[in-house]
């Protein structure tokens, strides 16, 4: 017993140009694609379930190989302000929002982005006192990798003048080394700390919400990293086994499991793992750097607008090779976070003394600058690259700047990595980046934000369509080793599907962002339908 799915165009992405009319489906896995009539006439089946496509076109179901899915669904609701283009917008936005909080409670705010402002301008704990002196604020920055805080929230953290920069992080200055309220990486835990615990059914509410978008945006899997930002990382992991419950709700999700907590999971957590089929345990991830925003990615050259640095590494060279080294004692593979081209190097260098298990694969994530002798390096290790297209349509043109014409051939180079033979997955990194697969695909081939007409940040980097499709679907399949089961649509392959209202490569890149999902499917079931 089984379902057929017919009358619309299956794209099965093995090829592409790969099409057939009709697929058949039993237990979660396709045994059949070819077409109606073809299926329909085959011994040994019974067709239990039909449904028709209506003209509809089928894809291997999306992933999302890089984003933080709890992240996402506080942003959906929480106060988002990585929209508003100026800081009267912001002041505005807050003012309304404190009114409603009692004193001494916190205002938190996600995503501001001085790149959006007419003067760049940072908020700093100044304009951040003229919305409350009575309330301790918190507002991140759209990367995450630095925040902004008033008066009250320094004050509570003990931050004056007199502190250090912790290890990792950066603690802003004025000119009488009064600290700003603009805190980097490390810098930012200082004020977090005191944040009050997470409840359980704060998470649970923030991951529900997610997963909600998630299929509505046509994904069927995710690879999410969550679970040391949530105080106790096993009760995390236990609201990824709740919500994706494998019966109501089914997503193929792929938890990277941060070095911190990676006793806790692997070890104490023994009793909870593995019991949904849903819900695995990926890659142990390490940061090895920041972000090209805040200028804490780690450059082997200062910053092209700020020769005073060239960004903050998180850990000496030792301490990621011994992070590494550690991470093979669970027998996993590493997710290492590198954003500048020094940060890659130190990652490199550390899997090449403590290489991945046979027939694993590493993983590093961004990859923003790098250079050739690193990419011919990176050639002889077993790594997928996780990148996130929509980063060059949000971050041109303020990274020329940070970055110099020199290093540009070499930075946000997909194609130039595609061209290597380097495996590629596509994600979002959303909260940071909208999740919407279809403008990372767009990104992906015009290199340009929707609302811009030019060719292109780095043109000779664009993707052609397919290459952006497999991103999303192969790729991701194989930065979990799962290429053998998941990313294209092919018999014994399981059954996860993308149903877009149309044929992307019959459209025009910014006629994309007008198709519709459909349907998402997973393991067979509907988890969405528009
Ligand atoms: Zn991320």
């Amino acid at each position: 017993m089984g379902t057929l799915w017919y009358g619309g165009k299956i794209r099965t992405l093995q090829t592409e140009n790969d099409v057939y009319d009709a697929i058949y489906v039993e237990k979660g896995k396709v045994i059949k694609i070819g077409s109606h009539n073809e299926i329909i006439n085959m011994p040994d089946i019974t067709i239990s379930e039909e449904i028709n496509l209506q003209g509809s076109v089928m894809y291997p179901g999306f992933v999302d190989s890089h984003l933080h899915m709890i992240g996402h669904g506080e942003k959906l609701l929480k106060l988002d302000v990585s929209e508003l283009t100026s800081i009267d917008e912001l002041k505005e936005v807050l003012l309304k929002t404190v009114k409603d909080i009692p004193n001494g409670q916190w205002l938190l705010a996600e995503g501001f982005n001085e790149n959006l402002y007419p003067n760049k301008i940072v908020p700093d704990r100044n304009i951040l006192d003229e919305i409350s002196v009575n309330h301790p604020i918190i507002i991140t920055r759209v990367c995450r990798h630095a925040m902004t805080t008033n008066s009250f929230a320094l004050n509570l953290a003990n931050i004056d003048a007199s502190v250090e920069d912790p290890p990792g992080g950066i603690i802003e200055r004025d000119d009488d080394g009064i600290p700003t309220g603009y805190l980097h990486d490390q810098a930012q835990e200082l004020v977090r700390n005191l944040l009050p615990e997470y409840d359980f059914n704060y998470i649970e509410n923030a991951l529900a919400t997610s997963l909600k978008d998630l299929h509505k945006h046509g994904y069927t899997g995710a690879h999410s990293e969550d679970l040391n930002y949530y105080g106790d990382a096993t009760k995390t992991l236990e609201a990824f086994y709740r919500v994706i419950d494998g019966e109501k709700q089914k997503f193929r999700a792929n938890l990277l499991v941060h070095h911190e907590v990676a006793n806790e999971i692997f070890v104490e957590g023994d009793s909870i793992r593995e019991k949904d089929p849903f819900v695995e345990l990926g890659s142990i991830k390490i940061f090895a750097d920041g972000a090209l925003g805040g200028r804490t990615a780690f450059l082997s050259e200062a910053y092209s607008d700020d020769p005073e640095t060239h960004g903050v590494a998180i850990h000496s060279q030792e301490q990621l090779a011994s992070i590494v080294q550690e991470a093979r004692h669970f027998n996993m593979p590493v997710a290492i976070h590198t954003i500048g081209d020094l940060a890659l190097e130190y990652a490199i260098s550390a899997i090449e003394q403590f290489p991945v298990r046979e027939g694993k694969r590493d993983r590093l994530i961004h990859l923003q600058v790098t250079r050739q002798d690193l990419l011919d390096r990176l050639q002889k290790l077993s790594v997928v690259l996780d990148i996130q297209p929509r980063f060059v349509a949000s971050d041109f043109p303020w990274v020329e700047s940070r970055l110099g014409h020199s290093r540009l051939p070499y930075s946000f180079a997909w194609k130039t990595m595609l061209s290597h033979g380097l495996i590629c997955a596509g994600g979002s990194d959303a909260p940071i980046e909208p999740i919407d697969p279809l403008l990372g695909i767009h990104a992906a081939v015009t290199r340009r934000n929707p609302s811009e007409s030019h060719e292109g940040y780095g043109e000779k980097e664009k993707l052609s369509l397919y290459e952006a499709l497999q991103l999303f679907t192969i790729g991701s399949a194989k930065a979990i080793n799962m290429e053998n089961k998941r990313g294209i649509i092919a018999t014994g392959y399981e059954a996860d599907f993308t149903i877009l209202s149309e044929d992307l490569f019959e459209l025009e890149p910014d006629e994309w962002l007008d198709v519709k999902v459909e349907k998402t499917v997973v393991d067979n079931s509907i988890m969405y339908e528009r």
